[in-house]
Formats: structure tokens, sequence, C-alpha cells
């Protein structure tokens, strides 16, 4: 061990686990490629002020949770701890907006940080997968993004998650309910704190996870009965889209999600599994974010699936994925001119698409037996002195413990139809 561990909140991917997190982002970005989603990466930091607003300076993301630090430049910046505002301001940079078609519709994965309360399942570092269509106002870009993540979900063989579907209302009926909440939670037994986010941003404390809290919100006002009747329509329409899909949805009227840039659709998924980190992901529409971030209007709808929690998942439900065998063939020299032709065919064997490892540092036969057997592979190639002399190299099913010399010149081609 050395001086160093990984930093708190954090931990390392290591193989094998490594490989079921890599079959994760590529599960959840397998039906966004398959819809019109193109790749975007953006930095890992952004302006602190781009999240400020984007976010919402009352948003816990922005108060708390940033890590957040001056350049020796003097610029501002913060660690990216969400996807969304990243993405709009670099597709509104690039233009993207008035190149082509809208809706925009892209899709990215990475790394993202937020100074939290380490539990399992919470993380100062952890990784999402998202996907934006920027552009378009239209209820079935919002049922196509809840489809897509629930289709990427039931890909990887989970069944007991549940998606929330709640209507945020809009710039019309939204202020109308705010000042109906505001007016219920002025009269509750609330701390300091808490009062002050309800003359701020009354729906964050409907997001209150506080027994204390939620026990006092029976009777609370619901966005529901407020909507305004185009609101109530795109909901409506956003249901049954979902609904016709055969993609099963619970409404839940007191859904609001922590960042404050949603509008309309909103939508979480949560797994029955986890405990209280029970979100593996969200979404929702943001009508208002471009141009609180000084763009032209774009009405827009995205989701972000966290990975960490659907591996989390993943285990509760204990479902394996089905990995790819990372080694197919294993070959062991014995001897130096061995060493130099076998080499030579691992070479040409990973050309032809062969997944192919070598036993290094000179190993004896046992040792470098028990290296093939560990690798996973099928299959070991041994090449010893007189091998060579003879123009062949044995090949050892590992599974049957059969082996066969076969022509040097014909390896290649038996270990391709071997393995299919
Ligand atoms: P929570 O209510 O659990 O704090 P959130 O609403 O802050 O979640 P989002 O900002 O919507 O989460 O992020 C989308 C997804 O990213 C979450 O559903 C979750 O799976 C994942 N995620 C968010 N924060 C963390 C974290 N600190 N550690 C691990 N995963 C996280
Ligand atoms: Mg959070």
């Amino acid at each position: 061990m050395s001086t160093f561990k990984a930093p708190k909140g954090t931990y390392d991917l290591l193989p094998p686990d490594s490989a079921t997190y890599l079959a994760v982002r590529e599960a959840i970005a397998a039906p966004l490629r398959g819809s019109g989603y193109g790749y975007i990466e953006t930095p890992g930091f952004e302006s602190v002020e781009l999240f400020a607003r984007g976010v919402g300076e009352s948003t816990d993301i922005v108060t708390k949770e940033m890590y957040a630090f001056e350049t020796k430049g003097g610029d501002r910046l913060a660690l990216r701890p969400e996807g969304t505002a990243s993405v709009l301001r670099a597709a509104l940079e690039a233009n993207l907006h008035k190149a082509g078609n809208l809706p925009v519709k892209l899709w990215y994965s990475g790394s993202y940080y937020r100074y939290e309360r380490p539990q399992k399942g919470r993380y100062r570092h952890f990784s999402q997968v998202g996907a934006e269509a920027i552009g378009a106002e239209d209820p079935a870009l919002d049922a196509e993004l809840i489809i897509l993540a629930d289709q990427a979900y039931r890909s990887l063989g989970l069944l007991n998650f549940r998606i929330l579907l709640n209507s945020l209302g809009d710039k019309e009926c939204r202020p109308v309910y705010r000042e109906a909440l505001q007016t219920f939670l002025r009269g509750l037994d609330l701390d300091e704190d808490t009062l002050r986010r309800a003359e701020i941003n009354p729906l964050r404390v409907l997001d209150d996870k506080r027994e204390s809290v939620q026990k006092q919100l029976g009777d609370a006002p619901l966005l529901r009965d407020y909507l305004c009747d185009a609101c109530k329509a795109y909901h409506e329409e956003v249901r049954e889209l979902v609904t016709a899909a055969g993609v099963v949805f619970e409404d839940d009227p007191k859904l609001v999600r922590g960042l404050d840039y949603y509008t309309r659709t909103t939508f979480e998924f949560v797994h029955d599994g986890l405990g209280s980190q029970s979100a593996v992901g969200g979404g929702g529409r943001y009508d208002g974010l471009s141009e609180m971030i000084g763009g032209p209007a774009l009405p827009s709808v995205g989701w972000a699936l966290g990975v960490d929690r659907t591996v989390l998942a993943l285990e509760a439900e204990g479902v394996e994925l089905e990995l790819p065998a990372t080694t197919s063939v294993f070959a062991v020299p014995l001897g130096d001119e061995a060493r130099r032709v076998l080499f030579a065919k691992v070479t040409e064997m990973r050309k032809n698409g062969v997944a192919a490892d070598f036993a290094y540092g000179g190993k004896g036969l046992k040792a470098a037996m028990k290296a093939a057997n560990r690798s996973g592979a099928r299959y070991a190639l041994i090449l010893g002195e007189r091998d060579i002399e003879q123009g062949v190299v044995q090949l050892k099913d590992l599974e049957s413990g059969e082996q066969t010399a076969v022509g040097m010149n014909e390896i290649v081609a038996e270990l391709e139809s071997r393995l299919g």
C-alpha cells in the first residue's frame, strides 16, 4: 500500500468489477445512439456562474455541494456537479441550434462531483450517462426520453425500478401555485433555514427528506390542481404516449427534484432495493434554462442516469451481466526462440480480432499455465523447442483439458473458427 488513499467519498473502479460499469454505460447509451442522439463531451469544469444561474442559486447543489475554486489566473470555476447546464452551454456556444433541425439531440457520459456526505450510493465523485433534446416542445420528445431510459434499464435486466412522473407547470401557472404553497408553508412549524428556503424556492421544501418536515406536508396544495390548460393537455399527452408504449409509471404529485430549471414534465427513476439513495436517475423538461444562461428561448428536455447506483441496483436484484470474455487465447512460450515466434503470432491474432494475452516475464510452464487459467481464456497456446522444429503449436482447450498440435500456419484460422 502506498501512503495515499482515494479521497473521502470516492472509490476506484478496478477489474473485474469495472467491466460491469462499462457495460452499464454502454447499455444506457445504446438506445440513445439508436434514436438520433449524438455524443457530446464537455470539460470537467465550467464557470461557477454557469451552475449558479443554470442549476439555481438556492439549490443544495450550488449552496453546499459544489467544488468551486479560483484558478491562478483568477477565474472562478467549479467541477461540474451535473451535465445539463454544460451541454446546453456548449450547444449554444457552437450554435448547434441554428445549424440544422431542432431538436438538437445529444448524449454524454462522464464524471460529476458533489461535496456530499458520503454514504452507500452517495459519493463525491460519481458517473452519469445523460441525454438532452434541445429546442423542441413536443410531448413525444418527453415520452421518447422516458421510454429510452426504461428500455436501457430493461436491457440490463432490471425489474424492480419504478418511474415517477409529475408536471411542474410553466411560467403561467407555476407562480400562482408558488404563492399558494408559500402561504401554506408560512403556517407550518419549520426551522429558520427551511422557512428561508420557503421564501426563495418553496417547491424545494416539498423535496425535504426529513420526516419532521414531510409529516407537515400532508395537506400542502398540489401543483396538479393549479396547472393551466396548456400544461394539463401537454402532460396528458405525455402520459398517453408513455402508456401506449407499454411503459408503466406512477403519478407522483409531490415530485419536484433538486434543480431549479425544470418546467412541465418531471420524472424520476427509483429502485426499491437501494434504501434511502433510491433514485437511479431523473430528468425532465427545462424550457427556461437557455434564457437563464443568456441564450434564446429553447424548450428542452433531458435526463441523467447514475451509473454507480445502477450498478448497485443490479447487485440488489442479483443480476449478473453477461460480459464478453476479455481474453480468448493465452500464449505460453517455453524459451527465447518460442517467445519471439509466439509473440509474433499473438500480434497477428490480435490484428485478426482474437483477444489474446501472453505469459510475460519468462515464467516456467507451471506458473504460465496458472496465469492462463486465471486470465479466463478458453484456449492456451503452448510453444516449446520441439514444436518449433515440427512447425506446430500446442492448442489446449482449458475447459475440456484436451490438447492437440496445430500447424503454425493454420493456428490463427483454427482459433478464429473455434471462437466463432
Ligand atoms: P438525490 O436526491 O439522491 O441527491 P439528485 O436529485 O441530486 O439525487 P440528480 O441531480 O437528478 O440527483 O442526478 C441524477 C442521478 O445521478 C441520480 O438519480 C443518481 O443516480 C445520480 N447521483 C446524483 N448524485 C449522486 C451522488 N452523490 N453519488 C452517486 N450518484 C449520484
Ligand atoms: Mg442530490
